[in-house]
């Protein structure tokens, strides 16, 4: 058996990867283990949780190559702001392990998007330039993205292009012809991010570290947890 570190993209120790009797494991800081090489479970532990409404059965099951990963950005790819915006790359930084988790995720599914509000540009705090500037990065950062949406509008515009309006993800479905909405899933933070999946027909998964109700299907601590769950039921490793 071998144990070692993961130094991905945000360079911290945050997952190990090891072999134990010819089977792959991977372990999370927070103790979560998956083994990605077999389809049964083996026993392993998930802090994932069925919310206590939404639907109860385990879609995750289902997922194969042709479904399509909706991801919001920040509380969920990087760390969000509390009542302000990252307005430039200074700004910007990765939550833990999720490069590393977005690469475990493009091993399942067949394209990652990334919809976010941004109504900063919209009040004039930030421009299209500076939001380009963090665009930019993590793309290059994570290239496994394979496009990033962004909403500029205040939210009293309810404009279409707006979450929990659905303007984003039919753009997406313009430029990506494969996407089925019921073959996609929405992770976000937020109840807005909850509310655009379920108006466009998707599964939807919120990161909360708090077990509170929400109408998501599933709720993980982490963008790192939910990979390492859906791996679990995915064979092409
Ligand atoms: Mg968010």
């Amino acid at each position: 058996m071998f144990c070692r570190p993961s130094n991905g993209g945000n360079g911290g120790k945050r997952f190990f990867i090891y072999i134990k009797k010819k089977c792959i494991f991977v372990k999370s800081e927070s103790g979560l283990v998956v083994q990605l090489n077999r389809t049964s479970d083996s026993g392993s532990e998930s802090r994932g949780f069925e919310s206590l409404r939404g639907h109860k059965m385990d879609f995750l099951k289902n997922i194969d190559s042709s479904w399509t990963l909706f991801l919001d950005r920040d509380g969920v790819i990087n760390r969000r702001i509390v009542n302000g915006y990252v307005e430039r790359l200074s700004d910007f930084q990765f939550l833990h392990s999720v490069p590393q988790a977005i690469t475990l995720c493009k091993k399942v599914f067949a394209r990652i998007l990334v919809v976010t509000n941004q109504q900063g540009i919209g009040k004039g705090i930030m421009t299209e330039e500076h939001l380009s500037i963090i665009h930019t990065y993590l793309k290059e950062q994570i290239p496994e993205i394979d496009k990033i949406y962004h909403s500029p509008y205040l939210i009293c515009d309810n404009n279409i292009m707006r979450k929990p309006n659905i303007g984003m993800a039919l753009a997406a479905k313009k430029d990506f012809s494969g996407i089925d909405f019921q073959k996609s899933i929405m992770v976000g933070d937020s109840q807005s991010d909850i509310e655009f999946g379920k108006n466009a027909n998707m599964f939807t998964v919120l990161i909360s570290e708090t077990n509170f109700p929400t109408s998501a299907d599933k709720v993980y601590p982490s963008l790192f947890d939910f990979a390492l769950d859906v791996n679990k039921y995915f064979t092409k490793i």
